[in-house]
């Protein structure tokens, strides 16, 4: 017999999206979530990340609407932005300009607060969904410690389901709880490349994007680690962020910022920044680095259990990948209870198929931020010469011919690995290599057009 009760511990993304998984298989999901949730959109203590410029990947907008269908008409009622990403948003990186080419999606993009405000009505409104504020401090099991049995919340008093989902994010207590049970904790990773953030929500008067362009990012790279990005947001609003790796945190006073995004690899966005209007504080973030517990791998777990989201893997949130994979990993939730909810085992089940995506999206992490020297990997092997030298190549070849481009696209949005495996590319990068040739499309002032 499957679970028929559900307590999800913490509301952010990870938590209202596993909630929507589970919601069809079981009479009732409890969300217990610390803060209280506001009625409108707008930032929150327990998601202090909400006020940075935050992306939703292709992968996470497809995830969400299987979860949650209409979703992304939701968004846009809310007054999402809906962009082409490849060829909408102007990236420089290391190698030049990423090709922009039509893909013919839409994805959505939106102030984090308010794409959690769409996605939280959405979920709060399912008839299993409910939601309570306090703060879970533990755990209850049987006497024996082998399977979870609730929670145990700040005021002492427990709550009890057949399944406890932690998505309590980079704060999880989730090896400390199943510690004091008897369990060994998961083994860590860790990539330590010190990033840090401020942003400011902007408006832009008409014409300071060049004409078809709605966004522009420079990426921070090795030989340089400040970056910038200005992105447009939900209402007609942008946010403008200054981004650092190593230790280049971007200042929150207007004359350090500015002169931070006038260092970024484009000076484009440092120019942009001077013509909007800033319509709040330059608000400054700093993290560690990425962070993954290998939950799927521990010998011996409670049944009952799960863990997801940012308390899984919290990433470097310079490749916008978390709330994505937290979606995605919801799906896998959702396809594991689809295809046996059987209680025994459906923690370590859906634990094991969130592996992929988790997998997938580590190794780009470590072939960016494992390069970055003085990076501290913990866990972790440095991304060989090789693999760093083909991936330059792709990303040259990527400026100027559209199959790659896209691939490339593919492959870091929708978390597609077979994208960049095809004969035809291989072909096309091996070509580029014999010819010997450069990148043109690297000038960091001037924005090519679109390629096809
Ligand atoms: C600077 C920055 C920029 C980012 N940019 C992007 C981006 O562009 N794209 C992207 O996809 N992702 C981005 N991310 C990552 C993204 O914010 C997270 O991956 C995403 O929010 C999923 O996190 P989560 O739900 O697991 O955790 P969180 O968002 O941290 O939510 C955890 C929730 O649990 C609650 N909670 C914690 N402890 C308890 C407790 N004991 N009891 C009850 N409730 C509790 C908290 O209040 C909170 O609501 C960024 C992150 C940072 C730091």
């Amino acid at each position: 017999m499957g679970p028929s009760s559900v307590i999800v511990v913490g509301g952010g993304m990870s938590g209202l999206l596993a909630a929507a998984a589970a919601s069809p298989y079981v009479q009732r999901v409890v969300i217990v979530e610390k803060d209280e949730f506001p009625a409108q959109p707008g930032p929150r203590r327990g998601v202090p990340q909400g006020r940075q410029v935050h992306a939703l990947l292709g992968a996470g907008q497809d995830a969400m609407a299987k979860l949650l269908p209409g979703i992304v008409d939701d968004f846009e009622a809310a007054g999402a932005r809906m962009v082409d990403s490849p060829a909408d948003l102007a990236v420089f990186g290391r190698q030049g300009w990423a090709g922009r080419v039509r893909s013919g999606t839409r994805t959505v993009m939106m102030r984090r607060p308010q794409l959690e405000h769409v996605v939280r009505s959405r979920v709060l409104a399912l008839s299993t969904v409910e939601s309570m504020t306090s703060s879970v401090s533990g755990l209850t099991a049987t006497t024996d410690g082998s399977r979870i049995t609730g929670v145990r919340l700040v005021d002492g008093s427990v709550l009890e389901a057949d399944l406890v989902i932690d998505a309590t994010g980079r704060v999880s207590r989730s090896p400390e709880w199943l510690r004091l049970l008897g369990y060994a904790e998961p083994e860590e990773k860790e990539m330590r490349s010190h990033i840090g953030y401020a942003t400011v929500e902007v408006r832009l008067p008409n014409g300071v994007l060049d004409g078809d362009v709605a966004g522009v990012l420079a990426h921070p790279n090795p030989d340089n680690c400040r970056g910038a990005a200005v992105v447009p947001a939900d209402n007609g609003m942008y946010l403008i962020a200054g981004l650092g790796m190593m230790n280049q945190d971007p200042p929150k006073d207007l004359d350090g910022f500015l002169a931070h995004l006038d260092s970024a690899p484009s000076p484009i966005i440092g120019e942009i920044a001077r013509k909007a209007e800033f319509l709040g504080p330059v608000v400054p973030y700093r993290i560690r680095g990425s962070r993954r517990r290998m939950w799927e791998e521990l010998d011996s777990r409670p049944e009952g259990y799960l863990v997801v989201g940012d308390a899984v893997m919290a990433f470097n949130p310079l490749y916008g990948q978390g709330m994505s994979v937290a979606a995605c990993e919801a799906v896998c939730l959702a396809e594991t209870l689809a295809e046996d909810p059987d209680r025994d085992g459906l923690g370590r089940r859906a634990q094991s198929a969130m592996k992929e995506v988790i997998d997938t999206v580590f190794a780009m992490a470590v072939s960016t931020d494992g390069a970055y020297p003085g990076a501290e990997l913990i866990g972790v092997e440095p991304p060989a010469a090789a693999d760093i030298a083909a991936g330059a190549v792709l990303s040259q070849v990527a400026t100027e011919d559209a199959e790659v481009a896209l691939a490339a696209k593919r492959y870091a949005h929708n978390f597609d690995r077979d994208a960049l495996r095809t004969p035809g590319i291989a072909a096309k990068i091996a070509a580029w290599r014999e010819q010997g040739r450069t990148v043109l499309n690297n000038d960091p002032t001037v924005i090519p057009g679109l390629i096809d």
